[in-house]
């Protein structure tokens, strides 16, 4: 049995070890300096006034929703192409989810000609999703938003430190869930342009409550009021504590994925010309995945499952939502022709800082064969 290669491995050691026992000998579980101080670590890296740190992107996402005041009897666009999280967030708002197809299938970004089509006088949200850590055009989108009276939400959630994420959202949200590029095993950040926003969020983020435990056992505050319906989206001290750790590599393990991401697309270049890879080499990325394109006529179960009896583990990035049982039976058939085809062409191959050279060269040798193969 040859040597496994994993899709996406977070990289934790005697750093993050030594941060989760030093909250456990302190004692401070949650909604303490830790998560401060993480909080301002991300504004810091986006170039951002404030964050709040939440329990997942999923939670980040309800919320900028939610404190941009979209709900029933709103329309929201966004992308088929995502992580079901996406549009559940826009559900849980009780606002209805209109999907927008993608640009091309080498640019599996939301269209904004598509998206222009789908507007309604109920439209008051977009959701635009930086697919693999490459940004969409946030100046284009912007302007659309702008132009039709929409908010504009960003899913970050593969894209931390990059650029300009995060600055041209009225609102975006990034995750740290155990596969993502930095990660606290589950949690999330927050970003909003507006700071009575990004308030609002805090607030929402423990009950509409308007003082923290914190602030309380500090005696800055005696007792607190509730102005507006909360949920229990926390961070605690000890996923802050590890996301200190991981934030301060970032950067450095950003530039890892986007050199390996331009290795894979020399060797596949060379070995498999069939095989499409999105984006543009260079493009300012997170490289959270590394998506390709099979031929249309690949059998990808058979390719996948060639690939697992080499060790090496690939994944598809995404079964469109609209495609889903729930969506189906709840909103009816929706076509989307692009995002079908990219759908059912994609294979995502494993990328993450961990990765040598020499396995992206086994992982695209035994792509070759199983092609020939199938
Ligand atoms: C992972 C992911 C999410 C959800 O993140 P959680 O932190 O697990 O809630 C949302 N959107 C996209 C595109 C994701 O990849």
């Amino acid at each position: 049995m040859s040597e496994r290669i994993s899709l996406a491995d977070p990289v934790l050691g005697e750093a993050e070890k030594e941060a989760l026992a030093r909250v456990i000998d302190e004692g401070w579980l949650t909604m303490g300096d830790r998560v401060k101080s993480l909080e301002d670590a991300f504004a810091r890296l986006h170039g951002v006034e404030g964050a709040v740190a939440v329990s997942s992107c999923t939670a980040g996402l309800h919320l900028c929703l939610a404190a941009l005041d979209i709900g029933p009897g709103d329309e929201v666009l966004l992308p088929s192409l995502t992580f079901v999280a996406t549009a559940n967030t826009v559900l849980y708002a009780g606002a209805r989810p209109v999907f927008v197809d993608i640009q091309r299938m080498d640019l599996p970004h939301l269209s904004m000609e598509d998206a222009r089509a789908k507007l309604t006088s109920r439209t008051r949200g977009v959701i635009v999703m930086h697919y693999g850590g490459y940004p969409v055009d946030l100046p284009g989108w912007r302007a659309f938003a702008d132009a039709h009276g929409l908010k504009l939400v960003e899913d970050a959630a593969h894209a931390p430190g990059v650029g300009e994420v995060g600055r041209w959202g009225d609102a975006a949200a990034f995750s740290f869930f155990a596969n993502k590029n930095m990660t606290t095993a589950e949690g999330g950040m927050v970003l909003a342009r507006d700071p009575v926003v990004l308030q609002d969020i805090r607030f929402m983020r423990a009950h509409g409550m308007t003082t923290g435990t914190l602030d309380r056992h500090r005696g800055h505050a005696h007792s607190y009021d509730v102005t507006m319906l909360g949920y229990n989206y926390r961070m605690d001290e000890l996923r802050a504590a590890l996301g200190l750790e991981q934030i301060r590599r970032l950067g450095q393990w950003n530039a890892r994925r986007r050199k390996l991401a331009g290795y894979y697309r020399r060797v596949l270049g060379q070995a498999l010309p069939v095989v499409i890879v999105p984006f543009q080499d260079g493009q300012e990325t997170a490289a959270h995945l590394m998506a390709v394109l099979l031929p249309a006529d690949a059998a990808r179960e058979r390719v996948m499952d060639q690939l697992r009896e080499a060790g090496i583990q690939s994944s598809i990035h995404y079964p469109p939502v609209h495609q889903f049982s729930y969506y189906r039976d709840r909103f009816g058939p929706v076509c989307l022709p692009l995002t079908e085809g990219f759908s059912k062409r994609e294979l995502t191959l494993p990328l993450h800082p961990s990765l040598t050279e020499a396995q992206v060269e086994r992982v695209v040798g035994t792509l070759q064969r199983a092609l020939e193969k199938s």
